[in-house]
């Protein structure tokens, strides 16, 4: 049984009758894990006492399921309402950057990020939050007002659709829009929130549990000259950041100085990463990577395609990060069949959900590969799934997450994680544990339902 059929065969097991409900942004958990149901002897999951109003209408048997941890196994009758998505809206909001702009390779630069918030809301009264936001128009194929276009072209094929049943909503998704994987991320990320609110455990639970306390954070260090770059190491560690990703993908020379410059100011445990985003040409990279040989850094995304990146891979002793180029797990398979990285770096959108990243992430375990898990950009929302998807990976396989509210000057949600000594946690709350505030979303740009 797939890691995904166990979740949706658990779904019955943690019980709907006791959940969080949500009206207008402010989420309130109402009920006990269901182990603290168990002890206080309240009856068996299904006995529902609940007001909510899933639990009114006629629940559908789900039967056979085995009741865990009550002596012997035995089958009992379990209770899963049907929930339907009843509604789906969109909101604009604009991120800016604390730092005044952001710069990466090919004279690219976002002084204000274009966000998407999206709400699936259900007849069940439990609302689900979603965010995209893609790194400008010209980063990957993807575009801000072509994410809010793409979620009203799919809304109405999900309207009716099981919000729980998140393989079959992706199959559903995937079936009325091929392709455009980024429009797609923040439906599935609030179908997400929307099961963790329904069972009353967070995202990282449901994704395999939190793995320690916390996990580690990287900062990204925008194109400047190497000077100004090297000078910003320090204030970042003093911020508790120690991995720090250079954007470099420039002049070859130039970029040489910035990864020379930024590694002799590093202090021991401290991990440098120069990333091209696809900026080099093949030849261009072939010399960098050969010219800083010595230099204990990271070489991520040199060139546009994945042969050209291949080609540098083989060509250089320095560990390997791939970005771009994987877009989706049949991209992890043939790198790692071709040892082309050491490192994937797992953008939530970019691969279509956390449906998707989550089966990328599973696979990169099992096969040994480290990510950088993160997404494309965004505010609270895309932070608290990035959170809860890293949280919930084995430690020496994370290695590095983005916390981009701490990039943005806006804060729009309540119970977003908040980055402390350059790490970050994911909230034990249920879902994603945020709780949007409308009055800084304004009026929906888009709505159905
Ligand atoms: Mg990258």
């Amino acid at each position: 049984m797939s890691q995904l059929s166990t979740y949706y065969s658990m779904m019955p097991t943690v019980g709907l009758p006791r959940r969080a409900y949500e009206k207008e942004g402010t989420a309130i958990h109402t009920g006990l894990l269901p182990q603290a149901e168990r002890a206080a002897g309240e009856g068996a999951v299904g006995r529902s006492r609940a007001s909510a109003s899933i639990a009114k209408r006629p629940p559908a048997e789900v039967p056979g399921d085995i009741d865990e941890g009550r002596g012997p196994a035995r089958p009992v009758t379990r209770f899963r309402a049907i929930m339907k998505i009843s509604g789906l809206r969109a909101y604009r909001i604009e991120l800016p950057l604390h730092e005044g702009s952001y710069k990466w390779s090919g004279g690219n630069a976002v002084t204000v990020f274009d966000s998407t918030v999206v709400a699936v809301d259900t007849d069940a009264g439990i609302t689900g939050w979603g965010e995209v936001c893609p790194l400008g128009p010209a980063y990957l194929p993807a575009y801000a007002a072509g994410a809010r276009t793409g979620i009203a072209e799919l809304a109405p094929q999900l309207l009716g659709a099981d919000p729980l049943a998140l393989g079959s909503l992706n199959e559903r998704m995937d079936a009325a829009l091929r392709g455009h994987p980024y429009v797609k991320s923040a439906i599935d990320m609030a179908c997400w929130d929307i099961l963790g609110k329904a069972s009353g455990l967070s995202v990282a639970t449901l994704m395999g549990g939190h793995v320690g306390d916390d996990f580690a954070l990287y900062r990204a260090i925008s194109q400047e000259s190497p000077e100004q770059m090297a000078g910003r190491i320090a204030a970042y560690r003093q911020e508790g950041y120690r991995k720090f990703q250079l954007k470099v993908g420039g002049d070859p020379d130039t970029d040489i100085d910035r990864i020379r410059a930024t590694s002799a100011v590093l202090e021991r445990g401290d991990v440098l990463i120069a990333d091209a985003n696809t900026g080099w040409t093949q030849h261009a990279a072939v010399r960098v990577a050969d010219a800083v040989r010595d230099v204990d850094v990271y070489i991520e995304q040199p060139c546009p395609t994945y042969d050209q990146c291949l080609a540098v891979r083989r060509h250089t002793n320095r560990p390997f990060v791939l970005d771009e180029v994987i877009d989706g797990i049949d991209m992890v398979i043939r790198g790692v069949g071709d040892h082309a990285m050491d490192v994937i770096n797992l953008k939530i959108s970019k691969v279509g959900g956390l449906t998707k990243a989550r089966q990328i992430r599973d696979l990169c375990v099992s096969l040994g590969i480290a990510m950088t898990i993160e997404d494309t950009w965004g505010g609270d929302i895309t932070t608290a799934a990035i959170a809860h998807l890293a949280h919930s990976t084995p430690t020496r396989y994370l290695f590095s997450a983005t916390d981009f509210n701490s990039y943005v000057t806006v804060s729009f949600a309540d119970g977003a994680p908040r980055r402390a000594q350059g790490r970050l946690a994911a909230s034990r709350e249920p879902g994603l544990g945020v709780r949007p505030r409308l009055d800084h979303l304004g009026r929906p740009v888009f709505e159905i339902g």
